[in-house]
């Protein structure tokens, strides 16, 4: 078993727009900022799935890069379900997170399948949702990002919403939804990345991984000032 925390970045080929890998530099960073070594992997389509695996990161594409990786990603579908049944915490956003879901049915007509890890279905609707999100939540406070997708999503019965839209749309033109999650997987619409400015959640992800790894977890306090510069700007941003 590995001595380190093992972060994989799903996809990291087809699937990383509007710097989506940031959310696992800052996953790196700040766990070794709070003393925990790290290993870096990366899955890409083909390639064979790495063992001892303690957070996933995914992020999102276009509706081409999603066509791209659905055929393996359904291929690895039963890995990744096991892993989120067995409490592995991940981070899936915009494309990805619509392919943890059951389908996306995207403007052209057609319907790539995803692997059901969180229950929800997104379909594409009339306009782009495009610009700057704020959203609040219990457990993190605002959860502020950037969308840009096609795909309205809906939730079923077994995930709740990450947070509840304050300025932009999230899941859908209808609900005031923002994102899903279910055990300890958590699907977003918001790129930025969503990390840089969202600590919390990256603390969240990053406690649950090594309390499963280490058995338990003492975070340090970190220097979050730019943090806090990043987020006071980007709530006053127009949408
Ligand atoms: N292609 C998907 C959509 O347009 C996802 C977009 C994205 O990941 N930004 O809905």
């Amino acid at each position: 078993m590995s001595e380190c925390l093992r972060i994989l970045q799903l996809y990291p080929r087809a699937m990383n727009i509007y710097g989506d890998w940031g959310n696992t530099l800052v996953l790196a960073r700040r766990a070794q900022e709070h003393g925990l070594p790290v290993e870096l992997l990366s899955y890409n389509e083909g390639d064979s799935f790495p063992s001892d695996v303690d957070l996933i990161v995914g992020g999102g594409g276009q509706d081409s890069g999603q066509d791209v990786i659905q055929d393996d990603l359904l291929g690895i579908g039963g890995q990744l379900r096991d892993l989120a049944a067995d409490d592995v915490p991940m981070l899936v956003i915009c494309g990805l997170y619509q392919l943890f879901g059951h389908f996306f049915r995207t403007q052209d007509g057609h319907t790539i399948k995803g692997i059901g890890v969180l229950d929800l279905e997104t379909h594409a609707g009339e306009t782009r949702l495009i610009g700057n999100v704020v959203t609040t939540s219990d457990q993190f406070g605002d959860i502020i990002g950037y969308e840009n997708h096609s795909g309205q999503t809906f939730l079923g019965p077994q995930v709740q919403p990450l947070g509840t839209v304050v300025a932009g749309a999230g899941n859908n033109e209808k609900d005031a939804t923002e994102g899903a999650r279910s055990r300890e997987v958590i699907g977003s619409y918001l790129h930025g990345s969503l990390l840089p400015k969202n600590p919390a959640i990256a603390d969240h992800l990053i406690a649950t991984a090594a309390t499963r790894r280490f058995g338990s977890f003492t975070p340090r306090p970190l220097d979050d000032t730019l943090a806090v510069r990043a987020r006071e700007i980007a709530r006053r941003l127009p949408r």
